[in-house]
């Protein structure tokens, strides 16, 4: 018997689950993208996307998904032959630094393991080796694991090292989950998509950047037409974009901001916090491993769930969807099969993830994955301690 009615469980580490605020904002008529109404729309848009940011500085909305947005970074502020170090932390990882490749840019991949986040000391052992290193490539929560990157600790170390490098952080499932301070962290770009911890439709791009990437983006040399930062800020500046925007995206990012105003930043983090510890206890009590090794580092967005040997990932994630109509995310790169990821972030209240996660545990029961039957019972009672949510 398969169950249709009702919400589909988007239960993905994006695209999200979209509310329903901001799907009504996004069906207004569309209006001219050179008037004075939309003017006004795009200034609160870039304050609100600074606020996001946690940034005085310059901010780009561009409509591409988050690769786009990769892209732009790179474009931007390199040229060719330039050098940068990115850690093989995973699927999303190696995903930038291969486009930094196709650019022309020299990439020194580092050798890592993807369980655990790079750390402070492998950044300073890399700048160390060569001052001629432009930018440090770090995903802040690689989706693909799981894990998360102390960005702050990177950061500092980073800017106590005296190297002249930049830090690019990849936060396209980070920003509006936990914390990012694209100034007070030393970052010089940061990247984000609409369709994540946004809880937006796919298809808006946001980055911010630091006045030491303005600088540099004053002499880089790679082509660049549609990303480019001096046409976009021009437009800006007036309210407008050098092109015809995604407006019907933007007004659902209006709505989007106003949503995470009401909660605050702060129960929005906690909420995401809290969600990821009663995902984790809900797997511990399966019986199960994750993909991060350390409890320190595990995402607040998502969560990896290894199957033992013998057994498919993406078997459980079929059964999940034909009998209970909930979309889990793959198992990317090395862990394609051997792993199915929960995504827990976004428009989610502790209700939802109590569905998402008996959905979880009936699917491993019907696979024929052995596992314990407690795991739910482990969520509720972590869930039970947040107050507020
Ligand atoms: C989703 C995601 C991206 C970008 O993916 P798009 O499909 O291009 O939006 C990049 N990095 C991380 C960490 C992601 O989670």
């Amino acid at each position: 018997m398969t169950y249709y009615s009702g919400r589909h469980f988007l239960q993905l580490p994006g695209p999200t689950n979209t509310p329903a605020r901001v799907l009504r904002a996004m069906s207004k008529a569309t209006i001219d993208h050179r008037g004075p109404a939309f003017a006004e729309l795009t200034h609160r848009l870039l304050d609100g996307a600074r606020r996001l940011f946690r940034t005085e500085h310059d901010v780009f909305i561009h409509p591409a998904s988050g690769s786009g947005a990769w892209e732009a970074a790179i474009v931007n502020t390199l040229s060719k032959g330039d050098r940068v170090v990115s850690f093989e932390q995973g699927f999303f990882a190696q995903s930038w630094a291969k486009v930094a490749g196709r650019f022309g840019i020299e990439v020194m991949q580092v050798d890592w393991n993807p369980r655990i986040g790079v750390t402070p000391d492998a950044v300073l052992e890399q700048l160390d080796s060569d001052s001629s290193i432009k930018a440090i490539l770090v995903v802040h929560n690689e989706t693909s694991t799981g894990v998360t990157t102390d960005i702050e600790s990177i950061g500092r170390a980073m800017r106590a090292s005296g190297h002249e490098a930049m830090l690019f952080v990849d936060a396209v499932s980070s920003l509006a989950v936990t914390d990012l301070q694209h100034d007070a962290w030393g970052i010089d770009v940061t990247v984000t998509g609409s369709q994540k911890g946004m809880m937006l439709p796919p298809g808006l791009s946001l980055l911010a950047a630091s006045p030491r990437a303005m600088q540099a983006h004053a002499t880089a040399t790679l082509p660049r037409s549609y990303w480019d930062w001096d046409d976009q800020k021009a437009f800006n500046e007036r309210g407008f974009f050098p092109y015809t925007p995604a407006t019907n995206l933007l007004f659902g990012m209006e709505e989007a901001l106003a949503m995470l105003d009401e909660e605050g930043m702060e129960n929005v983090f906690a909420r995401h916090d809290l969600f990821g510890r009663a995902t984790r206890a809900a797997v511990r009590a399966w019986g199960l491993d994750m993909v991060a090794l350390n409890e320190r580092e595990a995402s607040r967005a998502a969560t990896a769930v290894l199957v033992p040997d013998g057994h498919d990932a993406d078997a459980v994630r079929r059964v999940i969807l034909d009998r209970f109509d909930m979309s889990l995310g793959t198992g990317l790169g090395p862990f394609k099969g051997k792993a199915f990821r929960i995504g827990h972030l976004g428009d989610l209240n502790a209700l939802q993830l109590v569905g998402t996660l008996a959905g979880v545990e009936m699917g491993l029961r019907l696979s024929g994955v052995p596992c314990e039957t407690d795991g739910v019972v482990a969520a509720m009672e972590i869930l039970m301690e947040g107050a507020t949510v």
